[in-house]
Parts: structure tokens; C-alpha cells; sequence
């Protein structure tokens, strides 16, 4: 029994939530008997990706599965595509692939996770268990519930285990330096030098059920949210989407990300993409800085992960204070000004 690991990638660079989601499945096959971890990447052109994946170190098997019908990560067919590793095909004259069973089939709780992975424990027929943020044995997990209020362990019985993992609970595995140097070589050269077996699969049929039409994409300069080392964010006290300026400033000193607290979003400050709770993003940072966020539940939600939360409110009983490593109970409009001189003078 293998664990299949469904890779989120854009067709060029694999996601660093995966990464994560590899260290989530590594502490399952320790677990396990046989331990194999199986990396399967569906996608179109995706030649990048596998050269990059190569360099992860534990990986058993690399399955690609290249087909037009896979440019965009519809879930049907991703789904199918799944499914078809899974279930007996050996009637299946046409199967090339030597079919290994899954005990677990794990991808990280991102919107494209979200979307085909119930569709997997469907036709499976199993329960999917959501969101992990630990792995206690190979059949028991545990999950925040209440938005994040309480955590849940929960022992699932199914023969096959298909889980999203919360990527901000656990460390990525790291892409070998090496791994980065090699991308120029073809696949199959990476293969024969890492000897990490390349297989490819072939497409299922297209279920004609949904379609690609257009994405719209945020273009930043700044790091994306969920994976920034540091996320400076802002609430209702900031006031308007002009006093946000003072983020920004200060965020492009620190290298930073924006995040907002959905107060914020809701008041137009801000794009929804940048909130950050139980509604919003899910981040763990290694600093977190809150500015005019009186602290509600449904924002703590989404920093727990965080290493260090600093707190800026000029109300001492905000409740932003009792989950903040450091306060300052002050003015925003005057510390803000006042931090980014100090780094400038650095
Ligand atoms: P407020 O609660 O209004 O706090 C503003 C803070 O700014 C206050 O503490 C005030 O003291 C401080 N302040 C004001 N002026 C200054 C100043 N000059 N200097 C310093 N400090 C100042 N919220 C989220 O953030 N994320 C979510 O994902 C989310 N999901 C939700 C889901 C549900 C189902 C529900 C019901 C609510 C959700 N909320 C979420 C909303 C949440 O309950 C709060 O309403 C929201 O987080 C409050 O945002 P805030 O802290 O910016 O605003």
C-alpha cells in the first residue's frame, strides 16, 4: 500500500503547499508498512514541474498524467483520473500502468483540493477527512472544528484514507539545490540520473461536464499570503483604503505580505483576496503583525500557524492582545509613520 500524493502546480512551478502536503504524507508512511510515496502530477505541458519534483527527496514514483483535457484542474476529470489509480482495471487491456493500491490519497486544502477531493471520496465511496494539521497514526488525524475553536482527532476506517492537509500546519519539504540546476535536462534525463521512476498514464476520457472559461489573478509584486514569512494586515481601525498606503510601505520594507481582517474587506479597504480567518486565508508566518484588528474569533481562525503575533491597537482590552506574543497599545497613525522611519534609518 503506497500513498498517493496529488500535486497542486500552475503547469510551470509546483505550489509550496505541496511540498508541505509531502511532509504531511512522509509522517503517514512512517506509520506504514510499506511507506512508498507516490507523486502524481495532472496537468499539460507540464514537463517543468516533473523536472522539479525530481529533487524531492522519499519519493517513489512520479506519475504524469500530460493531456490537453488537464490544462485547467476540472474536478470531474481530475476526479476520474484519480479514481481510475484506485479502482481494479485489470479487465483494462489498454492499462499500461502497473496498479498499485492506495492506502491514502492526500492533497493539500487549497480551492483546487477542495473542489475535486470530495468528488474522490465519492466515488470511492469513503469518508474525506478535511484539513489536517497533524498526523497522529496512519488512520488518525487531527482537524480543527468551530473554526478552529477545537480540534477534532478523527479515526477513520476506510481502507483508503483521502484527506486535504492544512499546508500551513506542517514545514515543506525542501527542492534539492541540485534539482533546481538540472531543470535545463529533459524529464527523461532526470529520471535516469535521480533513478526515481517517471510514469506516464494515460488521460482518461473527458466528462464534457464543466469547463474552463477565463481566471482573473491578482498581479503582486509582494509574496503571496499563505506563504509569506512575514504578513503585515490591517482592520477597521485603518480607517479607509487610502491609510492602507501605510501597510504597503511598511510591508515592502519587511518583504512582507497585505492581509486584511474581513471588516476591512467588507468596508472596501481592501480586495477579498487579502482576508485573512476562518472565511478568508489560513496562514502561518513566521511574524505576524495586527494593525487596528480588534482580535474576533473568526481572524484568529486564520493565524494561529503563526510564529509571532505582534499587536497594534490603541484599545488595551482588544482581545487581539490575549493570542499576541508582543502589543503596543497606541495610535496606528502614529506607530506606523514612525516604524517605517525607523527602518529606513536601518
Ligand atoms: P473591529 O472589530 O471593528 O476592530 C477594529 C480595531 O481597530 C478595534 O480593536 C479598535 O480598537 C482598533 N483601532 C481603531 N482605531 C485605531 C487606531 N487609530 N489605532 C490603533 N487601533 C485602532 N473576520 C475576519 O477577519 N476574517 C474572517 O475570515 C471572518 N470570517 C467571519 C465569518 C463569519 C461567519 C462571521 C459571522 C464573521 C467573520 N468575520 C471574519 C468577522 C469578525 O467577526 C469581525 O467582525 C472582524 O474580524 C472584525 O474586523 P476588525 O478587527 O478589523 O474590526
Amino acid at each position: 500500500m503506497a500513498i498517493l500524493i496529488v500535486a497542486e502546480h500552475d503547469n510551470h512551478a509546483i505550489q509550496p503547499a505541496t511540498l508541505s502536503v509531502l511532509t504531511a504524507a512522509s509522517e503517514i508512511a512512517a506509520h506504514t508498512r510499506d511507506g512508498e510515496l507516490h507523486l502524481l502530477i495532472i496537468g499539460h505541458e507540464c514537463e517543468s514541474v516533473v523536472a522539479i519534483t525530481q529533487g524531492i527527496a522519499g519519493l517513489s514514483k512520479i506519475l504524469v498524467a500530460d493531456h490537453q483535457i488537464y490544462q485547467f484542474p476540472l474536478a470531474e476529470n481530475m476526479a476520474a483520473l484519480i479514481v481510475s489509480l484506485v479502482q481494479d482495471q485489470s479487465q483494462d487491456e489498454n492499462q499500461t500502468y502497473d496498479k498499485k493500491q492506495y492506502s491514502h490519497i492526500i492533497t493539500s486544502a487549497g480551492t483546487t483540493g477542495k473542489d475535486y477531493q470530495p468528488r474522490v471520496a465519492a466515488l470511492l465511496d469513503v469518508a474525506q477527512i478535511s484539513g489536517i494539521i497533524s498526523v497522529e497514526s496512519a488512520d488518525t488525524f487531527k482537524r480543527p472544528i468551530y473554526a478552529g475553536n477545537a480540534i477534532a482527532t478523527v479515526q477513520s476506517s476506510d481502507v483508503i484514507k483521502v484527506l486535504t492537509v492544512r499546508s500551513s500546519a506542517f514545514t515543506a519539504v525542501s527542492l534539492t539545490a541540485d534539482s533546481f540546476k538540472k531543470e535545463s535536462l529533459t524529464t527523461e534525463a532526470l529520471a535516469i540520473e535521480w533513478q526515481v521512476p517517471v510514469v506516464e498514464l494515460a488521460a482518461q476520457a473527458d466528462s464534457g461536464k464543466s469547463a474552463f472559461i477565463k481566471a482573473e489573478l491578482t498581479q503582486s509584486t509582494r509574496p503571496e499570503l499563505t506563504t509569506a514569512k512575514v504578513v503585515i494586515s490591517g482592520g477597521r481601525g485603518m480607517q479607509n483604503a487610502d491609510n492602507f498606503e501605510l501597510l504597503y510601505t511598511l510591508a515592502d520594507q519587511l518583504n512582507a505580505a497585505v492581509g486584511a481582517s474581513r471588516a476591512a474587506v467588507d468596508a472596501g479597504f481592501v480586495a477579498n483576496d487579502l482576508q485573512i480567518g476562518q472565511t478568508g486565508k489560513i496562514i502561518a508566518p513566521d511574524l505576524y503583525i495586527a494593525v487596528g484588528i480588534s482580535g474576533a474569533i473568526q481572524h484568529i481562525a486564520g493565524i494561529t500557524g503563526s510564529k509571532v503575533i505582534v499587536a497594534i491597537n490603541n484599545d488595551a482590552d482588544a482581545p487581539i492582545f490575549d493570542v499576541a506574543d508582543y502589543g503596543l497599545v497606541a495610535d496606528l497613525f502614529d506607530v506606523l509613520p514612525e516604524l517605517t522611519a525607523a527602518l529606513e534609518v536601518k
